[in-house]
């Protein structure tokens, strides 16, 4: 595998490709970004992988001090599954100018709703970052999991917005045998936080299966206090259309349906989602 630090040398070795699969990622490398590495190298002759833990997209100082760093063992198992080349530049190398004034995206409705409500700024960040990367590394097939469900929209109007030429691949949500999501997050809770974590999923899964018994105000109601009586920390837990993320106050099978979580046990930021149909 390739490791480029510069993007000058990065893309120096990618002129020589015409099928560029890029997976960007922050690293703490797990089964989940696996997928999305594998998934690319069944469709491109030349697979990037890219770690950088983006400040500009953390609206919590703590939450970015405490993100877990891992970069050897990532870059073995980067090397195990042969990806091609990871791209690990330095802050400096991504914000040559310093992180302070950075350009301000329009991203409008998308920015006031679920983590765009309670991570200010977070998106905006997202934006800046993605377009950065796609901007030096220029690849035809831009891969991201659908886990970060909220994300995916966010980019996608990016890319559209912007007219950059390249096609998103949305990958699904690599899980725990018990349910919990994959997240680099779990790795800062203890064993008993990673076995309760599961709760989350149960309870997507739970509001999915009464969803022709019970309103949705109900079955949200009750799954927050679930959460609750086992001291999780429920932020949202919100049904929204999966194809404009308008949020739904109740079941509508005439849209394509999708509910969305994020509540902190141990105090980490867990997020989740589960389409409906
Ligand atoms: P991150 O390193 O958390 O920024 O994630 C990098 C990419 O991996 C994003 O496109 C995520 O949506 C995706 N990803 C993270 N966790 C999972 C998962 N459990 N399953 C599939 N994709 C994931």
């Amino acid at each position: 595998m390739f490791i480029f630090k510069q993007i000058k040398d990065l893309q120096n070795h990618l002129s020589n490709f015409d099928s560029i699969g890029f997976v960007p990622t922050m690293g703490a490398l797990h089964e989940g970004h696996l997928s999305l590495i594998n998934q690319s190298k069944k469709e491109n002759t030349l697979s990037v992988c890219s770690i950088f833990v983006n400040p500009t997209q953390f609206n919590n100082s703590n939450d970015f001090d405490k993100y877990p760093i891992t970069i050897e063992s990532d870059i073995e198992f980067l090397e195990s599954v042969n990806c091609d080349v990871l791209f690990l530049p330095s802050v400096n190398e991504m914000y040559p100018d310093g992180i302070i004034d950075i350009k301000q995206y329009q991203i409008g409705y998308l920015d006031t709703i679920l983590d765009g409500k309670f991570r200010p700024n977070h998106f905006n960040g997202v934006c800046v970052i993605v377009h950065k990367l796609l901007q030096a590394v220029q690849p035809q097939k831009l891969y991201l999991g659908e886990k970060d469900f909220q994300q995916c929209a966010v980019i996608k109007q990016l890319v559209k917005s912007e007219n950059i030429p390249v096609e998103i691949v949305t990958c699904p949500t690599l899980r725990m045998p018990n349910g919990l999501a994959m997240s680099s997050r779990n790795k800062r809770l203890s064993d008993f936080g990673l076995s309760m974590a599961s709760l989350i999923y149960k309870c997507l899964n739970d509001i999915k299966n009464e969803q022709f018994d019970h309103s949705f105000e109900i079955l949200q109601s009750k799954n927050i206090d679930i959460l609750s009586a086992k001291n999780f920390k429920t932020e949202y837990l919100l049904l929204a259309n999966a194809d404009t993320l308008e949020i739904l106050q109740d079941f509508d099978h005439s849209k394509n349906m999708v509910l969305l979580i994020a509540s902190f046990f141990e105090e980490v930021r867990l997020i989740d989602n589960l389409r409906l149909n």
